[in-house]
């Protein structure tokens, strides 16, 4: 294994601002909407569900640059700033001209970048006096990232889990409850959303859509009790910029700027927290950055959805958000063991996707793992099958620039380890695992009926 270089900083750079992409957009994302009476959404309204600040932070369009609290930052002074990493391993054994450069979210104490958000979430909770708040999980990500901020903060959580989840992956449920945290399997029959659920499908092994609604309800029935959400929201972008603004002084350390800047996407956030403040060097027609998110096959809302209204729930709780989406019905199959399983891209995002300011690819399962396993055996560390989409985006990208003799500048975010999702691996050494494409025929019955932007 060739000696990779490493970019390190000190606490003092972690940011103390955080980046508000919106107020720099040329154009700027249609407002959510209220289902009800169709019209635009206001802070105001989403106080009942979320933290004041945080659903000032959601609404505002104006503001470049947040302060990071002392609280936030102290927190995030046990894990951060998080390493900048050369891969010449991987440069080496791929033969490219290309320079790779990896940012290692993998490092907090839950394994990803969900942290980030998670402690901001737990303190403007904790803040306003707030005692419960309730979130869904997929694969437990985020629900280990918020019981750890949850137990800091002395917050009572409860997590709706996805039950093929939390069945097939029982070690991020462990990890959740020795934070403190109650972890229930979604569809759950503690909710009317989940009741109405079980009864048309006993069998339905739950979406991250399903396990929304159940927490939202809960939190919209308990008394001083939010809500809070792990990706697709703006606000949640937000806090993962410190992502993009260490990496850019990390850059800077090595002496070279990215032509192209890469990340995984399941709902954007850490697609968003790597691009964001590079993207605003696109803005000003300084840099001209390409910028790639990689996405499941079998899960593609940003290469084929359509852009529409869409609910960010499956039972229609949410306010409406103008997104990528392929219809809030839409599950993947079961096949897909990759994470990156929501059903559509944050208002940002689809944006800034329509206006022509971000790429992206949709990327086979099996593509997916052998990249992994290049990753592991070349630079040591075992990527999350989430980050792996990341990591094949990228070979493919430095295949390519060997292709063409081009020395490109490759900038990639690893969103976390995969040493908790071992079983998956196993899958895939197995050859249980196959690629899955979601027919057009598909997208279209789940998208037709969503109204147009
Ligand atoms: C949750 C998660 C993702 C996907 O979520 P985004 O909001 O799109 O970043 C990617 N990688 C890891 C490791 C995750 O935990």
């Amino acid at each position: 294994m060739p000696q990779s270089k490493k970019f390190i900083l000190q606490e003092n750079d972690i940011p103390t601002q955080w980046y508000n992409v919106v107020a720099d957009m040329p154009v700027k994302p249609a407002p959510m909407l209220n289902p009800q009476t169709g019209k635009p959404m206001v802070a105001e309204d989403l106080y009942p569900l979320f933290a004041e600040e945080l659903a000032r932070q959601e609404m505002n369009s104006t503001d470049a640059w947040i302060e990071i609290p002392e609280e936030v930052r102290e927190m995030y002074k046990i894990w951060r700033p998080t390493p900048l990493v050369r891969a010449r391993g991987l440069e080496k054994a791929l033969g490219t001209p290309a320079h790779i450069y990896f940012k290692n979210e993998s490092v907090s104490p839950v394994g990803s970048h969900k942290l980030n958000s998670a402690i901001a979430q737990a303190y403007y909770c904790k803040k306003q006096g707030v005692t419960n708040i309730t979130t869904e999980t997929g694969a437990g990500q985020w629900g280990a990232a918020l019981s750890l901020a949850a137990k800091h903060f002395g917050l009572e959580l409860a997590v709706y889990m996805v039950k093929v989840s939390y069945h097939q992956k029982p070690y991020r449920r462990s990890i959740m409850q020795t934070y403190g945290a109650q972890v229930i399997a979604s569809p759950s029959m503690s909710t009317k959303a989940g009741r109405k659920i079980l009864t048309e499908r006993p069998n339905y092994q739950g979406s991250l859509g399903t396990a929304i609604s159940e927490a939202v309800e809960l939190a919209m029935s308990t008394p001083n009790c939010k809500y809070t959400l792990g990706s697709v929201l703006n606000h949640v972008s937000l806090h993962q910029t410190v992502i993009g603004l260490e990496a850019e002084k990390q850059m800077e350390m090595a002496g070279e700027y990215p032509d192209t800047v890469i990340a995984c996407f399941g709902g954007g956030s850490n697609f968003s927290g790597i691009a964001f403040p590079f993207l605003r060097h696109k803005f000003d027609g300084s840099r001209q950055t390409t910028f790639i998110a990689a996405e499941p096959e079998s899960c593609p809302k940003l290469t084929r959805g359509a852009f529409r209204y869409d609910f960010g729930d499956e039972a229609g709780y949410t306010p409406l958000i103008p997104m990528l989406t392929l219809g809030h019905d839409f599950s993947p199959s079961n096949i897909h063991a990759g994470g990156l399983r929501y059903h559509g891209a944050g208002s940002i995002v689809s944006k800034l996707k329509a206006d022509g300011y971000i790429d992206a690819v949709d990327i086979p399962q099996l593509e997916t793992f052998k990249a992994a396993s290049l990753f592991a055996a070349t630079e040591g560390i075992i990527p999350a099958p989430e980050s792996s989409h990341a990591i094949a985006a990228t070979i493919r990208r430095a295949l390519e620039a060997k292709e063409a003799g081009r020395e490109e500048v490759i900038l990639f975010n690893l969103s976390g380890h995969g040493l908790i999702d071992m079983a998956s691996y196993d899958r895939y050494f197995a050859g249980d695992l196959a690629n899955y494409s979601v027919t057009d025929d598909e997208i279209k019955a789940n998208t037709s009926n969503l109204q147009e932007i």
